[in-house]
C-alpha cells in the first residue's frame, strides 16, 4: 500500500519541476562502466537545478552536453521514490555483537527486520518474535515510474516511445466498493443536477491514447469548469456514473455486487495493491495483479493472513520506523558535489580547479567511456 503525509503541505518537493507531490521525484543520469566480467550502472542524481540558463554544476550534465554522438547516453531519466507499507511478516531479529551478544545502543537493543521466509524460515523455528507488516521505501526507475505513474516512455522491447496508461490511471476507473470499473455517462449541474452533457454518443480513439480515449475525454470535460444554464450554478461537474463493469467498460458483471451508493474511484493511495515485477532488466515492468479497497464496508475488500485492522497494521508499521520516511531529505542527501560524482560515473571532473561554465570551454571531451575504466571505486547503494 502506497503511504504519503496526510497533510499536502508535508510532500516531498519534486526536483524535476519544483511541485509537491506524494511521492519524492528527481533526474538520474547514469553510466555504464565494465569492471571485469560485470557490468555496473552507476548512477548520480542530477545537480543542475531547474533554471534552464543558470545551471548549477553537475557532472552529469556536463557530459550530455558535451557528447556528440547519438543516441546520448546521458540523457536525464525522472526517478521516482515512495513509501510503503508491505504487507507481510517480518522478524525481529537480535543484532549481534562482534563476541555473539545481543547489540545495543545507547542502552537500547538493535534488531534487524528481516523478512519471514514461510515454511522453511529459521527465524519461525527458532520463535523469534514477528510482526505483520513493515514499512520500506521503493525506488522507481523511469520505466516502472511510468508503469506506476503513467506517462511516455521508452519501450525497450519494441524499441519506441510509448504511452503508459499507469497503474494510477486505471485505479481512477476502478470502484471501490465493487472491484468493477467505472463507466461515466454524463456531467450534471453542482447545483440543481440538470445533465450538462450526455456522454452514452461520445466517441473515442484508440484507449491507448490519453486525450483521444472515451476516458481521456470524460475526464478532460468533468476537468472543466461550466455554468448551468438553468440555476446559474457554476464550477466543476459532477459525474454520473455506474459501476460493476468488465474491463472494456461494455458489460455489467452480475456477481459484482457495489457496496457504496455512488460509485468510488480508486487511488494509490486507498487501495490494498498486489503488483508484480514482470520481465528482467531494462525490459521489466511493473504489473497489477490485484486490487482491493482499504475501506472494510467494500464488497471488495483487503483479506490478509492477520486479524487485525489495516489501520493498526499501518500505524505500527509508521511507528516502528519511527514515523515516515523524510524523502526530501534522503533525496538531498543523496545530491552530491562535483568531485565525488566524477568517481561515481567515471569520468573526470569537469568543474575542478574552480567553477567553469560548462559548454564554454574548447575543450571538448569525448566521453563517456563505456570500457575499461579501471579502477573507479562504485561505492555501495
Ligand atoms: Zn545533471
Ligand atoms: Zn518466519
Ligand atoms: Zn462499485
Ligand atoms: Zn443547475
Amino acid at each position: 500500500m502506497f503511504i504519503t503525509p496526510e497533510n499536502p503541505e508535508e510532500y516531498p518537493t519534486s526536483l524535476v519541476d519544483n511541485q509537491k507531490k506524494p511521492w519524492g521525484e528527481y533526474h538520474e543520469q547514469k553510466t555504464q562502466i565494465q569492471q571485469g566480467e560485470k557490468t555496473a550502472y552507476p548512477s548520480i542524481i542530477c545537480t543542475a537545478g531547474l533554471e534552464q540558463h543558470n545551471k548549477k554544476e553537475c557532472v552529469g550534465c556536463y557530459q550530455e552536453e558535451h557528447y556528440t554522438a547519438k543516441p546520448n547516453p546521458w540523457k536525464k531519466s525522472v526517478t521516482t521514490k515512495h513509501q510503503i507499507v508491505h504487507f507481510a511478516f517480518y522478524h525481529n531479529v537480535p543484532r549481534l555483537d562482534k563476541d555473539g551478544n545481543h547489540a545495543s545502543y545507547q542502552d537500547k537493543y538493535l534488531y534487524n527486520s528481516l523478512r519471514c521466509e514461510g515454511d522453511a524460515c529459521k527465524f519461525c523455528a527458532a520463535n523469534v518474535e514477528k510482526v505483520f507488516g513493515k514499512l520500506l521505501k521503493l525506488k522507481l526507475g523511469p520505466n516502472h515510474t511510468k508503469n506506476v505513474l503513467g506517462g511516455d516512455g521508452w519501450n525497450a522491447g519494441e524499441k519506441k516511445m510509448k504511452f503508459y496508461r499507469g497503474i494510477r490511471h486505471q485505479l481512477n476507473w476502478t470502484c471501490g466498493g465493487c472491484g468493477g470499473q467505472i463507466v461515466t455517462k454524463a456531467s450534471l449541474c453542482g447545483g440543481c443536477g440538470t445533465i450538462i452533457e450526455d456522454f452514452s454518443k461520445l466517441q473515442g480513439s484508440d484507449p491507448k491514447d490519453m486525450l483521444g480515449s472515451l476516458r481521456g475525454k470524460i475526464e478532460q470535460k468533468l476537468q472543466l469548469p461550466t455554468t448551468c444554464s438553468k440555476c446559474n450554478w457554476s464550477g466543476f461537474p459532477d459525474e454520473a456514473s455506474d459501476c460493476c463493469y468488465d474491463a472494456e467498460g461494455n458489460m455489467n458483471i452480475k456477481k459484482l455486487r457495489c457496496s457504496f451508493e455512488a460509485p468510488q474511484r480508486m487511488d494509490l493511495y486507498s487501495t490494498v495493491l498486489q503488483l508484480n515485477k514482470e520481465g528482467a532488466g531494462t525490459d521489466s515492468a511493473i504489473k497489477m495483479k490485484a486490487v482491493f479497497s482499504i475501506d472494510e464496508t467494500s464488497n471488495n475488500p483487503y483479506q490478509f493472513e492477520v486479524e487485525e485492522p489495516l489501520v493498526e497494521i499501518v500505524n505500527r508499521a509508521i511507528s516502528i520506523n519511527g514515523g515516515l520516511f523524510n524523502l526530501d531529505k534522503e533525496i538531498a542527501e543523496m545530491c552530491l558535489p562535483p568531485e565525488i560524482q566524477a568517481k561515481i560515473l567515471g569520468v573526470p571532473n569537469a568543474y575542478a580547479g574552480g567553477p567553469r561554465i560548462p559548454g564554454s570551454d574548447t575543450e571538448v571531451q569525448e566521453r563517456p567511456k563505456f570500457a575499461g575504466s579501471a579502477g573507479v571505486v562504485i561505492p555501495k547503494q
